[in-house]
């Protein structure tokens, strides 16, 4: 039977490292929604857009090519995994991902996506608003503090320079931009299970979601 599971939450919750781990154990595909939004907003930066120019900027999302293999990220063709994640992205990814029609066109293409086949796919309005009828619906949290430490330690062990603070802005910044948008904000859907993963392993919020998952 095909099945979809939806992980939101804020930045830096553990989602993505929980949805990956999933996804080899139940051996269904993982979508890194998050990583669409980025690979427009590189695009964008790569192209020296002005990024009040909301039109280009929507027919940029129109006319890119992205799809995901072998948990690669392919923009265009390339793979984009390590350039998506610069600090530069992240500081500016919010701000293109509040604009409606360029997340109409990513929508439409995770929907694609979890239609076609299995998914564990991650983000923030995914089982709110992209997959209101998901099979199980997850929401992560944990405190900022933690959470930017996690993720300094995971930029840090990829080689990128990034300091506590930058991250602990970046990630409040993000926050705050993806709950008080709009259109399809970052919320928890009313059916979904909240995982406080504080001071909990990552093993330890693996096996939590999969005693939901029969
Ligand atoms: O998941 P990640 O932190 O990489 O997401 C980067 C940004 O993409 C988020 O801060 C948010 O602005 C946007 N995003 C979104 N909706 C999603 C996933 C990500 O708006 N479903």
């Amino acid at each position: 039977k095909k099945v979809v599971i939806a992980i939101d939450g804020p930045a830096g919750a553990g989602k993505s490292t929980v949805a990956k781990i999933i996804s080899q154990k139940l051996n269904i595909n993982y979508i890194d929604s998050g990583a669409m939004y980025r690979a427009i907003t590189y695009k964008v930066l790569q192209k020296k857009i002005d990024i009040t120019d909301e039109n280009k900027i929507i027919e940029i999302s129109r006319n890119s090519d992205i799809d995901f293999e072998d948990n690669n990220i392919y923009l265009d063709g390339k793979i984009v995994n390590e350039e998506i994640r610069d600090l530069s992205v992240s500081s500016l990814v919010s701000n293109i991902a509040q604009i409606k029609e360029v997340r109409e066109v990513m929508v439409s293409l995770q929907r694609k996506m979890g239609e076609k086949y299995s998914v564990i796919m991650d983000g923030r309005d995914i089982g709110s608003y992209v997959f209101p009828n998901a099979d199980y619906k997850f929401f992560l949290t944990a405190s900022v503090k933690e959470r930017a430490y996690r993720r300094y330690i995971e930029l840090k062990s990829k080689g990128y320079e990034v300091t506590i603070d930058e991250i602990i802005k970046d990630i409040e910044n993000r926050d705050k931009i993806d709950s008080q948008r709009e259109f399809a904000p970052l919320i928890k859907a009313d059916d979904a299970i909240e995982i406080n993963t504080s001071g909990k392993s990552i093993d330890d919020v693996v096996s939590k979601i999969l005693e939901y998952i029969k």
